[in-house]
C-alpha cells in the first residue's frame, strides 16, 4: 500500500491535541506559579487562586454552584469517585443492598465499577438497549425500587455518538424520588449520574437543563490535557458522597491530594473554550459527517452506519462489508488514524461490546470502524480518507 507523507487524525473521540490558548494559560503554573495551594504562603495562595477561579469558571459554564465541582485524575476517576462515592455512603448510611442501574453501553470505566462492586454485594441492573443503543425506560421505570441509589446513564456513547434521553431518564427518576419521599424528609435516592465526556463538545450540558445530579468531564477530550477531569456533584452533600481517595482533604473532602494546578487551569480554558464553540463547530462537523457519510454510500451501498434517532456529530460508526480485515492496519499504513470501537478498549475484544449489546452480530461488530472528527478536520481529509476506502474496497490498496 502506497505510504502517505501525512497524517490524518479522525480518533477525536479518543483524545485531542491541547489548543496553544490551553497550552499558554497552563505554562505560568509549571514554573511561576509552582507553590501547593494548600501552602498558607504567597506561592500556595496565588495556586490557589488558579484552582479557585477553574472552578468558579466550570461552575458558571454548567450551570452549577463552585462547591459542586471537584476536580480528579481523569474521567475514569470521576466516574469511579461518583459510583464508589455513592454507593459507599448509602452503605455507611444503613441501606445493606443498595441498587445500582447502569445502561448496558457504558464506558469500561462505569461498567467495570459496577462489576468490581457487583462482587462485592451492590445489586446492579444492566438496562438493556435497543437496536440504536437507547436505553429501554420500561425496563428502567421497573427496575427502580426502594434500594436504588444511583442511575449512570452514559450522555453520549464513545462508540457510535448515540445520545441518551437524559432529561427524561431525569423527569423519571425525579417522579419516582416522590413517590419514596413521603415520610421521609430529605431523602435524595435515587441519584442520577452521567458521563458527559463525549457529549460536552456539542450538547447542551448545563446540569439543571440535564436534571442530572452528578455528571463526569474530562478535558483530554475537548483541547485540554490528559490526566484531568472533573465531577459534577450537586448540593455537595457529605452524606451522600464518600471519598474513594483519602488524604489530605482536599477537593472538599471528597478527593485528596495535592491538586494538579497547571492541569486544572488547563481544563477550566479548554471547557470554557468548547463551551464557546460549541454551535459553530457542531454546524461543521456535522456538514462533515453527512459529507462522508454521502461518499461512503456511494463507495458502498452495502454499508451500514450504526446511528440513533438522536445522533451526535462528531463519530461515524459504520461497518463497510467490502473492507479488508486488517483495515484499521491498512489504514494506520495510509496515515490515517481510525479506530476500531472504542479507542479506549481496542486492544481487548470488549471494543465491539457495544454494538453487540444493540442486536449487531458478532462479524459485523469485530470490523466496524470508529471514524471521529475533530474541530481541526478538514474537507480535504475527509476525501483522503474516502480515498483510501475506495481503494481498500477494490482490492487495489
Ligand atoms: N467516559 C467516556 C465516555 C470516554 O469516552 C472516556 C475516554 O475514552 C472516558 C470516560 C475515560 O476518560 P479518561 O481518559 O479521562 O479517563
Amino acid at each position: 500500500m502506497k505510504k502517505f507523507h501525512h497524517r490524518i487524525y479522525l480518533d477525536n473521540a479518543a483524545s485531542t491535541l491541547v489548543d496553544l490558548s490551553v497550552q499558554k494559560a497552563m505554562l505560568p503554573y509549571f514554573s511561576s506559579v509552582y507553590g501547593n495551594p494548600e501552602s498558607v504562603h504567597l506561592f500556595g495562595q496565588d495556586a490557589m487562586k488558579a484552582v479557585h477561579s477553574a472552578r468558579k469558571k466550570i461552575a458558571r459554564i454548567i450551570g452549577a454552584d463552585f462547591e459542586d465541582i471537584i476536580f480528579t485524575s481523569s474521567a475514569t476517576e470521576s466516574n469511579n469517585l461518583a459510583i464508589r462515592g455513592i454507593m459507599k455512603a448509602a452503605k455507611q448510611s444503613g441501606i445493606s443492598s443498595p441498587r445500582l442501574i447502569i445502561s448496558s453501553v457504558e464506558h469500561d470505566s462505569v461498567l467495570e465499577t459496577a462489576r468490581d462492586l457487583e462482587r462485592e454485594g451492590v445489586d446492579v441492573i444492566y438496562l438493556p438497549v435497543d437496536a440504536f443503543g437507547i436505553v429501554n425506560l420500561d425496563v428502567l421505570k421497573k427496575s427502580l425500587n426502594k434500594d436504588t441509589v444511583l442511575v449512570s446513564v452514559i450522555y453520549v456513547n464513545n462508540v457510535t455518538g448515540a445520545v441518551q434521553p437524559i432529561k427524561e431518564i431525569a423527569n423519571l427518576i425525579q417522579d419516582f424520588r416522590k413517590t419514596q419521599t413521603s415520610g421521609k424528609l430529605n431523602f435524595h435516592y435515587p441519584l442520577f449520574h452521567t458521563d458527559a465526556v463525549q457529549a460536552f463538545q456539542y450538547h447542551n450540558s448545563n446540569v439543571d437543563n440535564l436534571g442530572v445530579d452528578l455528571m463526569t468531564l474530562s478535558a483530554h477530550k475537548l483541547y485540554g490535557p490528559k490526566g484531568v477531569g472533573m465531577l459534577y456533584f450537586k448540593n455537595s452533600d457529605a452524606n451522600l458522597l464518600k471519598p474513594v481517595i483519602t488524604g489530605g482533604g482536599q477537593e472538599f473532602g471528597f478527593r485528596s491530594s495535592t491538586h494538579n494546578v497547571p492541569a486544572i487551569v488547563g481544563c477550566a480554558e479548554a471547557l470554557e473554550k468548547s463551551h464557546h464553540l460549541r454551535a459553530s463547530i457542531s454546524k461543521k462537523i456535522k456538514e462533515l459527517r453527512m459529507y462522508l457519510i454521502s461518499k461512503m454510500k456511494k463507495i458502498s451501498p452495502q454499508c451500514k452506519i450504526h446511528d440513533a434517532p438522536y445522533q451526535s456529530p462528531g463519530i461515524v460508526n459504520v461497518y463497510i462489508p467490502e473492507l479488508p480485515k486488517d483495515a484499521i492496519a491498512r489504514f494506520s499504513t495510509s496515515g490515517i488514524a481510525v479506530s476500531a470501537g472504542s479507542a479506549c478498549s481496542s486492544h481487548s475484544p470488549l471494543s465491539s461490546r457495544v454494538l453487540r449489546v444493540m442486536g449487531i452480530s458478532e462479524e459485523e461488530a469485530v470490523a466496524s470502524i470508529r471514524i471521529s472528527f475533530g474541530k481541526y478536520t478538514t474537507r480535504k481529509e475527509i476525501d483522503e480518507t474516502l480515498k483510501i476506502i475506495k481503494l481498500m474496497t477494490k482490492k487495489l490498496a
